[in-house]
């Protein structure tokens, strides 16, 4: 391989070099300018979810997962009662995290590739009292499936309760607009729609609710609410930041907003998918989900019915042409996915899908 291979994962995903070439400069975190720096990209990050002066915005240092543990155990009381709605492997993944915080979960599911029914949710809501927040996967990464964020947000806000969205994989893409949806939290990170590097979370909770949380965190190091006040108070990160991973945020945000900000960005995932379902599904592969339920960040097609097929082979030849797949995140059924985000064009997933159905072709597994 003379280049490096093109990430077509949900993140790590290609980055741009101007991103990259971000990374070059050393920064001294309790220096003005780091601290101007991560003022400006939690502005920034805020802005994108329409955010206002109802929300803030905390950073959060580790993967995704750890922002979601973060805003889990910092908004939910000790004796919290979370309902969980999960249609994939991250709804699962959240309702865990939910019980390894020590906090009471349910879990209301619906099978892969179906998505959220927001009058089941208002039903389980009105039954039970002791629910006090509602937690949900905007768009599932296991399947690639959005789910009705609107029609959830309007049921639990009806029943009084508090929401708190995975927008990990949909956030900066797909619309988030917190004065108009009632939304306690969402949560998502540096590496993926925003097209940045792995290594920093952050959560745009509602003032309030983080006014109201002191004291609930049971872990020291994910407390959003020490964090944002520690953060208010000096301008810094309450312990060492992930500084090149910040430096390359901005970068990728300052060419965010060039490019014409969240209306552009899913204009051209939406080209890219376009392109790749297209494609595939002229050479005989199906896509796992209805079309409808699909958003344009990763796509799960069902693997050929050949009974020699082999992901790992499959994979192997992939990457051997310049391109790195996903394996499929489905318990029942073998498929394998390729996500469409990242600093990629539609030529590329045109690419990409060529290579696919040839080297499929090649094996004798179309
Ligand atoms: C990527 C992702 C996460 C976070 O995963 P990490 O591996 O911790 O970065 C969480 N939820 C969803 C829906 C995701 O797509």
């Amino acid at each position: 391989m003379l280049q490096a291979p093109l990430l077509l994962t949900p993140g790590p995903l290609t980055t741009s070099l101007a991103t990259r070439t971000a990374m070059l400069k050393d920064w001294g975190s309790w220096d003005g300018d780091f601290n101007a720096l991560t003022a400006s990209v939690c502005a920034d990050l805020l802005a994108i979810a329409n955010g206002g002066d109802s929300h803030c915005c905390i950073p959060l240092q580790g993967s995704g997962t750890f922002a979601v543990e973060a805003a889990i155990g910092t908004l939910l009381p000790r004796d919290g009662h979370m309902l969980v709605l999960a249609n994939g492997a991250y709804g699962e993944r959240m309702a865990k995290i939910v019980s390894t915080m020590g906090r009471k979960v349910s879990v209301l599911r619906w099978p892969d590739g179906t998505p959220v029914d927001p009058i089941a949710v208002r039903s389980a809501l009105s039954s039970d009292d002791s629910i006090s927040h509602v937690g949900v996967i905007h768009c599932e990464t296991a399947t690639g499936l959005l789910n009705p964020l609107d029609a959830i947000a309007q049921a639990v806000a009806a029943q009084g309760r508090a929401l708190i969205v995975d927008a990990m994989s949909s956030f900066g893409a797909l619309d988030i607009d917190l004065q108009r949806q009632p939304i306690a939290a969402v949560i998502a990170a540096s590496g993926k729609c925003l097209e940045g590097v792995p290594g920093m979370g952050f959560v745009i909770a509602q003032r309030a609710a983080i006014a109201l949380a002191k004291g609930n965190s049971n872990s020291l190091a994910l407390d959003l609410a020490d964090q944002y006040d520690y953060l208010q108070r000096t301008g810094q990160w309450r312990f060492t930041p992930p500084t090149h991973v910040v430096a390359a945020l901005r970068a990728a945000l300052d060419q965010y907003l060039a490019e014409g900000g969240r209306p552009v960005r899913l204009a051209r995932y939406q080209a890219n998918a376009e392109v790749l379902i297209t494609r595939l599904q002229a050479a005989g592969l199906r896509l796992f989900l209805q079309p409808e339920l699909q958003a344009p960040i990763i796509m799960t097609f069902y693997a050929p019915a050949h009974p020699d097929y082999r992901f790992a082979t499959f994979y192997q030849a992939m990457r051997e042409r310049g391109f790195l797949l996903y394996p499929g995140k489905l318990t029942e059924v073998e498929t394998f996915r390729v996500g469409c985000i990242g600093a990629i064009e539609s030529a590329a997933l045109e690419q990409a899908a060529h290579a696919i159905v040839d080297v499929l072709n090649q094996h004798g597994w179309l």
